[in-house]
């Protein structure tokens, strides 16, 4: 088995590491900024320099292609170069770098494949400085509304087609990522499962599903010291002992489900004042669109009053799950297997370009472990060993693919 030089795959992570450096080692390049400028001019540079040639579209999302022997619809492997504010040094940059990796074993190693290799850099994965998150992605696959997409401003009020029009990496709808023979994106897992389980990579079959409600229950504010208990109509105690009911149905459903109440609120949120409203969010993931059903049944079976208070729920949003390509996942797991690499089966969590990527190329993913299941912060980690793992999976999916569907 061919691998990749670990050596050089640190140092490119090193690298990269620097544009956007926090003081605690972490990175901030959010989409367009000056930081993801230079790290997008050196990924352009160092992919020129072995003799890829470098493209972008209309939301300045970034093509370095390498030729293949026949003109064929080519492999797509990358990811995204931007971060949130305060995040890690390997988000996103990973599945680019590692990519890189990949065309430069192909190099050392003399290799001609017949198809060609493109590396894609996304721009604006995170929606960290223009919202919604996936935005190029998005308008690829038609999911998104370009027109939307361009008027989405941050919060200096810049809109992201001033941004783009201003950088050096606004191109032609004509470069979109449109027919291709696969997609893979290496990614860190973003949470603790790989590591816990002791495995070396994560063959991604899919993106879960997810439903999201707001649930606001509604009283009667009066004074905390001069009302009688009896006399009440209190939402926060209402809302309590719904969550504590609701979290009670939601355990007996699966054991992979996850759920979680992320916001809570209070109005007037002032200690004295007994709460007149108090509205909470419900987020919940599975992979099975039953068990989402029954989450929805449970949130929307909720009682209209309670105690006196009146109860409204709103869903937020909702995704179906994704499930990926077979014959690419497959592959991604024949690789590992024939590495020695110690792999499981999962689903993301997380959201992730490849999910819209998928609704017209073949595509599959890798994720590699992290740390403590930390993400989104300055000390977010994947050890360079692990890095250099996923490298080597990314490296000989793109070579069996090839190999595969020439034989075929
Ligand atoms: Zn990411």
């Amino acid at each position: 088995m061919i691998k990749c030089n670990a050596n050089r795959l640190e140092k490119l992570i090193d690298l990269f590491s620097l544009f956007g450096k926090t003081e605690n080692n972490g990175v901030t390049r959010l989409s367009l900024s000056a930081e993801d400028f230079a790290a997008r001019k050196k990924f352009q540079t160092l992919c020129e320099e072995i003799g890829m040639t470098v493209t972008y579209d209309d939301m300045g999302t970034m093509y370095a292609k390498l030729l293949g022997k026949k003109d064929l619809p080519p492999i797509v492997i990358g990811s995204h170069l931007d971060s949130v504010i305060k995040g890690g040094r390997f988000d996103g940059v990973l599945g680019v770098l590692t990519a890189l990796e990949t065309v430069y074993t192909i190099k050392d190693e003399k290799i001609e494949l017949d198809y060609p290799i493109t590396i894609v850099n996304f721009t604006n994965e995170e929606g960290a400085r223009f919202e919604p998150s996936l935005m190029s992605s998005g308008v690829l696959s038609g999911k998104f509304d370009k027109t939307k997409m361009l008027a989405s401003t941050d919060k200096n009020g810049i809109t992201f087609a001033q941004a783009l029009n201003e950088s050096d990496f606004e191109g032609s709808a004509a470069n979109r990522l449109k027919e291709a023979s696969a997609y893979i994106e290496l990614h860190i897992e973003q949470g603790p499962v790989l590591e816990r389980k002791n495995l070396d990579i994560g063959v991604v079959a899919g993106v879960l599903g997810m439903v999201c409600y707001e649930i606001s229950v509604y009283g009667e504010s009066n004074h905390a010291g001069t009302t009688p208990i009896s006399m009440r109509k209190d939402p926060m105690f209402t809302a309590a002992n719904m969550i504590v009911d609701m979290q009670k149905q939601l355990q007996r459903l699966d054991a992979d489900l996850v759920y979680t109440i992320g916001r809570i609120n209070a109005y007037p949120n002032i200690h004295t004042v007994i709460p007149l409203e108090v509205t909470f969010t419900l987020e919940s993931r599975h992979q099975d669109p039953e068990v989402i059903a029954e989450v929805s049944r449970i949130v929307e079976g909720l009682p209209r009053s309670s105690n006196g208070c009146s109860v409204k729920t709103t869903l937020l949003w909702d995704r179906d799950t994704v499930d990926f390509n077979e014959e690419v996942v497959g592959t991604v797991r024949a690789a590992c297997k024939e590495l020695g690499y110690k792999e499981n089966q999962m689903y993301s969590g997380a959201g992730h370009d490849a999910q819209f990527i998928a609704s017209y190329i073949p595509t599959a993913m890798i994720f590699v472990p992290s740390v403590n299941g930390y993400s989104h912060r300055e000390d977010e980690l994947t050890s360079y060993e692990n890095c250099a793992k996923g490298a080597d999976v990314l490296l000989n999916t793109v070579l069996k693919l090839c190999r595969e569907k020439v034989n075929r």
